[in-house]
């Protein structure tokens, strides 16, 4: 008995074109992916649902992909996967949804709608503005947004970055990220959190970590696990930063720019923290409100995974922008890997 194959409205061809054919944005995408069918084809040929692959049974047989009629209407079109395992006049039945593990495991929402806050999440469309636009309120655009979010972070924290090298200059300095103000009792307390972070001027990679102090055990350590050997750093004057060239901190090439006196070096215009603290300017842009730090280790992720594979910030062009959607989908992927 052959296995039902579900009709796609979507080739694997359209949905290679959908990215790698300029120009790529909401109203293009709205064009070519405009049907539960297509939302249901574009997760297949982007490999989020898995339709090709059976999986084995707790019984040991694979299972075949099987469609139920009665609820062919909903956003997976009714498909999963079956046992149809029969022993002894014994049969298995057990049956696994399409979806377990996966990016849609669960989704309330229609498929079109979730393409469509991803995508909104992917061009830095406010959350609220998103959740109007797309006609589902605003929590579930907060939902999905932080659950791409969750996705960057997790891809980030796996990459355990290192960057510069021989011969390249990385600034490093740390920057006081927020106060959250809550009330303790009466009174109303601000918490202050430091984030350190690094940038390699030459290969723009960067890494950003939340930090309890500012002290050198708790900063040298990261130094050195966060930046080659044999690599410039620049920093500002702070104390912490005057041991880097011993060799028990790295023995790196280490030069300070005194921020009391001049912003860049007077006698060498190359020693400056200037790149990094246009980061800074450029992170503090993107943490609007109030956040608790765990929300904010999720930002952090975001802004590395951005600036690591969306090619930076504002450099990235929309209408080329479709490859890096599916960089992330990729990303997605990995981390919903499905059943
Ligand atoms: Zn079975």
């Amino acid at each position: 008995m052959a296995d039902k194959f579900p009709q796609l409205s979507l080739t694997a061809n359209d949905v290679y074109k959908l990215f790698e054919e300029p120009p790529f944005g909401l109203i293009e995408f709205g064009r070519r992916v405009s049907t539960k069918l297509d939302a249901f084809s574009l997760a297949v040929h982007t490999g989020l649902i898995n339709i090709t692959v059976p999986p084995t049974c707790i019984c040991g047989i694979t299972m075949r992909l099987v469609q139920r009629t009665g609820k062919a209407e909903n956003a997976y079109q009714g498909f999963e996967w079956q046992c149809e395992r029969s022993l002894n006049g014994q049969r298995c039945r057990h049956a696994l949804t399409i979806t377990s593990g996966s990016f849609f495991t669960d989704v309330r929402l229609p498929w079109m709608n979730v393409w469509d806050l991803c995508l909104h999440w992917f061009f830095r469309t406010p959350v609220i503005a998103a959740g109007n636009q797309v006609g589902c309120g605003k929590d579930a655009a907060l939902d999905w947004y932080s659950f791409c979010r969750q996705v960057c972070y997790d891809v980030v924290s796996e990459m355990d970055t290192c960057i510069g090298g021989e011969g390249l200059h990385v600034e490093i300095d740390e920057t006081h990220i927020f106060k959250r103000k809550y009330h303790r009792g009466r009174q109303l307390a601000a918490e202050h959190v430091w984030v350190f972070g690094g940038i390699c001027r030459e290969s723009k990679e960067a890494f950003l970590q939340v930090v309890p102090d500012r002290t050198g055990q708790t900063l040298w350590p990261i130094i050195q696990q966060r930046i080659h050997p044999g690599t410039t750093i620049m920093t500002d004057s702070a104390r912490v930063y005057a041991s880097l060239h011993q060799a028990s901190r790295g023995g790196f090439v280490h030069y300070a720019v005194n921020h009391r006196r001049n912003f860049v070096d007077p006698n060498d215009a190359n020693i400056h923290t200037n790149t990094v603290e246009r980061q800074w300017g450029l992170l503090k842009g993107m943490l609007t409100g109030c956040m608790d730090e765990e929300r904010l280790e999720m930002y952090l992720g975001e802004y590395v995974y951005r600036r690591q594979f969306f090619q930076a910030f504002n450099t990235m062009e929309k209408r080329t922008s479709g490859k890096f959607f599916k960089i992330f989908l990729g990303h997605v992927k990995e981390m919903f890997p499905g059943i």
